[in-house]
């Protein structure tokens, strides 16, 4: 089989440059997915009671670049939403992240003024602070003291339980997605595009890859069709070392197990998420309803259990963001730079990188750029 590009995965980086490259640069694509359906880690489907549920663990969409927002709204009408998660500490369920209202719920009101003008005098008004960077920081006892806290009681074992690791044995990058917050803003993200794609992912990705010029194939792996097509380029978004036989050794990633439950309540919590930093084996419980805003009888509700992630056995989600792994990443890069004329390589598991999907869709736009220089 001939064609003029050959992309490896159909999750959001893949089916945003076949888009592009089938209606901008009006060539021929086969799109290559070993799973057997589209829209990679963001895949959503109704279960069999009827809810509207995401099978690799929830995805809720926000970003600050008007671009991707923009180019998205081609293939989706969104649904406004702004998530919502609380944290059980001290047995109570508090704001995350970690902002006043959780300073107010968890101490009494005098001591909790006090934290807060302290925190304001230090940090500023509104402003977003790392835990690693309030734990190094905080001036006074009382500042020493609540940075303690919420390291012990929010970061601590969740950070272990996600990743085998404590929050300072990884990139501070990682922590930093959930900063403390000097406000009252209970948002979990404060990106100025937020929402739920109204008819679900799947949906979107449907839209996207609905053209004459893209030829998609599931149930597929790059290797079993590798000898037959012929092409003139070829973009690969699965796994680098995969790509390259493990020639430098394994990449590192962390997994995840998803225990789906169905509950006849109408809704069985208060917000979408509630994460239980010290609690169980499971990080997060997610509803969907909160998220997809369906309204029906029953409810499913996700818990999620980090895994090592071992070949062959489960999915390789997370990369891991460490220093040592970035050093081993740049070793398959260097390979990767020596084809760049025939084949290029993008994406969460390309590029070893922990995007989001605004970040998975932007990666792909500038890649199109320069394909399309
Ligand atoms: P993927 O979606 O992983 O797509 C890659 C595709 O390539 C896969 O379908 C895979 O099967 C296929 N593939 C790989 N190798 C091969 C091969 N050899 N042959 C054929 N096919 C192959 N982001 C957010 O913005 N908001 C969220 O709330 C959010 N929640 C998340 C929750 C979880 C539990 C996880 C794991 C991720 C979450 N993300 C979230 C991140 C989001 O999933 C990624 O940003 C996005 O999926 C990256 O897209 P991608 O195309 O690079 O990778
Ligand atoms: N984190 C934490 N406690 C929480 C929430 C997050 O320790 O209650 C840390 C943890 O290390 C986690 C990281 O912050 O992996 C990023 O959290 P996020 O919710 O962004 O994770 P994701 O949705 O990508 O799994």
């Amino acid at each position: 089989m001939k064609v003029d590009w050959l992309i490896v995965g159909a999750g959001f980086t893949g089916s945003v440059l076949a888009e592009r490259i089938a209606t901008q640069l009006k060539q021929k694509v086969l799109l290559v997915e070993q799973r057997n359906h589209i829209a990679g880690n963001a895949y959503d489907y109704y279960d069999e009671h009827g809810i509207l549920v995401h099978k690799y663990g929830p995805h809720i969409f926000h970003t600050n670049a008007k671009h991707v927002w923009d180019y998205l709204t081609q293939f989706t009408k969104w649904r406004s939403y702004y998530h919502r998660v609380l944290g059980v500490v001290d047995g109570k369920q508090v704001p995350l992240p970690f902002n006043f209202n959780s300073i107010y719920a968890l101490f009494p009101s005098n001591y909790a003024d006090e934290l807060i003008k302290q925190l304001i005098e230090q940090y500023g008004l509104n402003i977003k602070v790392p835990i690693l960077k309030i734990r190094q920081t905080a001036k006074g006892e009382q500042l020493k003291f609540l940075a303690d806290y919420i390291y012990d009681n929010v970061f601590h074992n969740y950070t272990f339980k996600q990743w085998n690791l404590k929050p300072e044995e990884l990139s501070p990058a990682v922590t930093a997605r959930v900063p403390i917050h000097t406000s009252r803003d209970d948002r979990y993200f404060q990106d100025i595009y937020q929402g739920m794609p109204k008819y679900g992912y799947t949906t979107l990705f449907q839209n996207m890859l609905n053209h004459p010029n893209i030829k998609v194939l599931l149930n597929t792996s790059y290797r079993e069709i590798a000898d037959e097509i012929q092409c003139k380029k070829m973009i690969f978004t699965g796994r680098i070392d995969e790509f390259f036989s493990y020639i430098h050794g394994d990449l590192p990633y962390r997994s995840l197990d998803f225990k789906f439950i169905h509950s006849e309540q109408k809704q069985m919590q208060l917000v979408a998420t509630v994460n239980y930093p010290n609690e169980y084996d499971y990080t997060r419980i997610t509803e969907f309803k909160h998220l997809t805003g369906q309204s029906a009888y029953g409810s499913t509700y996700i818990e999620e259990y980090p895994q090592a992630y071992k070949s062959g056995k489960n999915i390789p989600y997370y990369p891991i963001p460490k220093d040592e792994y970035k050093d081993l990443y740049r070793q398959y890069r260097l390979e990767a730079d020596k084809m760049k004329e025939r084949v290029l390589f993008a994406g969460r598991l390309a590029d070893y990188q922990y995007y989001n999907m605004d970040q998975a869709v932007a990666r792909a736009l500038v890649l199109f750029k320069e394909i399309n220089r």
